[in-house]
């Protein structure tokens, strides 16, 4: 009973520091994760081994038993090898003050322990939970068995004044024990780096989602005045006999500003308006005729030709006016890649197996391996007068509804973008898994 009330002692001597750590440091509302604070993992660390040697769990022939490698470990592991050696030196010296018969074997001992931990505090923090976890249970077992072989061959050469009264079953007990406490250490630290990480996230997107919700709010507003100016301006246009035809070109160039400026806001408006989606029955053959519909006026007035093959009956899942704006992106965008004189986009949907394909291909200036790496990044543009959202906007549509949108590019030979979204079921049973498609494709999958 004795032995387990202290065993409880020294868990709570380990354990309790790293919630202190995590109140302390950890908690305070910052964007990104606070750097750890080695000052306090040393002083953490070192009351807790004190302590853990202060109160021991039992006494083998007059050896006190305890935990207090594993704040070393921890300092070492977690604070960089100045702090772990720091702790260490400071339990140390409290063991000297301290007193004792068996001081000298602490001081060989201890030092030998810290290699294996100071090889590895390097890739630590690179390691799985699961890899953490591993290295725990056999660093536990290393020691388990050093300890009893020094002191099995310090008792046999009479260095100390003890006999090997201890069984086999004292040192399985010991290993269970220490191993128990080093990997739920290992666990604690991990799940506190953990929420560190998501609550920093959380502030972050918090910190992004009013900044865009602003951005769309000042672009509602201006799009407003915008219009009216606009009408104006057409108004003004239309008395063009009277006109300067220097004014009339100014007016040409007013529209055409005007017109941009919408589109930048639109731009900012659909990105802010991610979260809303009203998912129905629809029948994308129609929703692509229907685009390209749209963006022949465009491809004429560019001098681009559309080939299109869209198979009939081609139903999906999904929001009209969201995915419309997935098309309306790609054939902008593949329209404003190809030259005038040549210039083609190819539009072709069909199924397949569980998925409905539709890609756009033209015959544009391409991407270099490094600008298709950076595709949907947010405001990544390579135009003039892009905004570099209209693809991060895209990229997000096509993931809400459970498909993928993967490219292929090659610099002077063209672009095509290819869509993948589940073809749509009656009972709408759970949609299939977009990445099980992903090994058919060699190309560039891309998100932003
Ligand atoms: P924007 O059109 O405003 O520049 P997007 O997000 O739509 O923003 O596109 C980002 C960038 O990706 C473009 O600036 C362009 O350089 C490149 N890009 C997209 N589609 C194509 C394409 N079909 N061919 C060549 N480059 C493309
Ligand atoms: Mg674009």
């Amino acid at each position: 009973m004795e032995n387990l009330k202290d065993l409880i002692l020294q868990v709570t001597f380990i354990l309790f520091p790293i919630y202190l750590y995590q109140a302390i440091w950890l908690n305070r509302p910052t964007p990104t994760i606070p750097k750890p604070n080695l000052f306090l993992i040393y002083l953490l660390c070192s009351l807790s081994a004190v302590l853990c040697m202060i109160f021991p769990i039992y006494v083998i022939d007059g050896l006190p038993y305890g935990l207090h490698y594993i704040p070393y470990l921890a300092a070492v592991l977690y604070g960089g090898p100045m702090t772990g050696i720091s702790v260490t030196c400071t339990a140390l010296l409290y063991r000297l003050y301290s007193g004792g018969d068996v001081i000298w074997i602490s001081l060989i001992i201890t030092p030998l322990f810290l290699i294996v931990p100071l090889m590895l505090q390097s890739k630590w923090n690179d390691f799985t939970i699961q890899t953490k976890l591993l290295l725990g249970f056999l660093f536990s077992g290393i020691k388990t068995s050093l300890t009893y072989l020094i002191l099995t061959i310090l008792i046999f050469f009479k260095l100390i004044p003890f006999s090997l009264a201890e069984s086999l079953l004292e040192m399985f007990l010991s290993f269970l024990l220490f191993t128990f406490v080093l990997l739920m250490t290992i666990y604690c630290v991990n799940s506190t780096k953990e929420n560190a990480f998501l609550r920093a996230r959380l502030i972050k997107s918090e910190k992004l989602s009013i900044v865009s919700e602003l951005a769309a709010s000042v672009a509602h507003e201006v799009r407003n005045p915008l219009t009216v100016v606009r009408g104006f301006i057409q108004l003004i246009g239309t008395d063009r006999k009277n006109m300067d035809p220097k004014n009339e070109e100014y007016i040409t160039l007013v529209l055409s500003e005007l017109d941009r400026a919408q589109e930048i806001i639109t731009d900012y408006l659909n990105l802010a308006k991610q979260q809303y989606f009203e998912k129905n029955k629809l029948s994308l053959s129609n929703l692509l005729d229907e685009v390209v519909k749209i963006m022949t006026s465009y491809a004429n007035f560019k001098n681009v030709h559309f080939k299109n093959s869209i198979a009939p009956d081609l139903y999906v899942h999904g929001d009209s006016s969201r995915l419309k704006q997935v098309f309306l992106n790609l054939l902008k965008n593949a329209v404003e890649a190809v030259s005038e004189s040549d210039g083609e986009v190819k539009i072709t949907a069909y199924s397949s197996h569980d998925y409905i394909r539709i890609k756009i291909k033209d015959n544009g200036v391409g991407m270099t391996p490094e600008q298709l790496a950076r595709i949907g990044e947010p405001y990544f543009t390579l135009k003039e007068r892009g905004t570099g959202l209209g693809l991060t906007v895209t990229f997000s549509i096509v993931e809400q509804h459970e498909g993928t949108l993967r490219y292929k590019s090659e610099p002077g030979s063209g672009t095509s973008a290819t869509v993948s979204l589940p073809i749509y079921k009656p009972a709408e049973s759970p949609l299939p898994s977009s990445s099980k498609h992903q090994g058919e494709f060699s190309d560039h999958k891309l998100k932003p």
